[in-house]
């Protein structure tokens, strides 16, 4: 079965004392006996922070929400793939939505990154998904299969199997409105399908496939009964100890 994943995207959110009092109340509310694999992606200036607090847990682990392109050199205020493994990072968001549409991060971009995330041993959280125009024109399809294809599929099968594809409809997140089970299960599917036909089965089966757009308490179980939703990517929800914990909770009742 695939290790279920979890993951707190806090944006550019929080204080560096409301970041370690989340980081506390996290900890509080689940343990190290929960199978679900738990990433927390705060803000830059606080990963190394919450790298040490959360070091004793082995269900915990750290992303950044962005990296540079370029390996390293003169490339003011970037932050390469390189520093961000060094200080214990293991894994990276990469094409957020609100990257792609606030920084114009074209796809040619997002697959440089991904390629530095891969070539530093980073694992990339891909991210992928429709605008509300997109969808309901009928060309949401057309739109995830060329991200995916131009974004991550230079990846060889061993690195993709082990990449995260997180599915974000750009009209669910932050807005309150997540897709039902029912369009998250067949976008799922779809993405799991364009793997397994440009590597093979086994990749596919491997790959992590997790949904994210106004993720809560409330709407998680549903989401998580989905067979092809492998856990959450979670924005405003996982700002709250307790909310984040109980989204963990729902994922660890599916596993139970
Ligand atoms: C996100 O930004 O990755 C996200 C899913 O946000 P929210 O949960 O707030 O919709």
């Amino acid at each position: 079965m695939r290790t279920k994943i979890i993951a707190g995207n806090w944006k550019m959110n929080l204080d560096y004392a409301q970041a370690m009092s989340l980081v506390d109340g996290i900890m509080q509310m689940t343990d190290d006996n929960m199978q679900t694999r738990i990433v927390l992606a705060p803000p830059f200036p606080y990963l190394a922070l919450v790298e040490m607090q959360s070091k004793m847990r082995t269900n915990i682990f750290i992303a950044a929400q962005n990296c540079s392109d370029k390996a390293a050199g003169a490339y003011t205020g970037e932050v390469a793939v390189s520093m961000l493994r060094s200080i214990g990072v293991e894994g990276v968001i990469i094409g957020h939505s609100e990257r792609r549409t606030i920084y114009k991060e074209s796809d040619y971009v997002i697959a440089d990154k991904v390629r530095r995330a891969l070539e530093n041993g980073i694992q990339p959280i891909f991210c992928c998904g429709e605008s509300l125009e997109e969808r309901n024109s009928g060309r949401h399809f057309d739109v995830v299969r060329s991200q995916v294809e131009n974004g991550i599929f230079h990846a060889g099968g061993t690195e993709i199997a082990d990449s995260i594809i997180a599915y974000e409809p750009v009209w669910a997140i932050g807005t309150g409105v997540n897709a039902t089970a029912a369009q998250a299960q067949e976008m799922h599917k779809f993405i799991r399908t364009l793997v397994k036909e440009k590597y093979d089965e086994q990749v596919a089966g491997k790959i992590r496939i997790i949904y994210g757009g106004s993720v809560n308490s409330s709407n998680a179980s549903e989401l998580f009964d989905c067979e092809d939703v492998d856990g959450s990517l979670v924005g405003g929800a996982s700002l709250k100890a307790s909310e984040f914990a109980s989204i963990i909770i729902a994922m660890e009742k599916k596993l139970s």
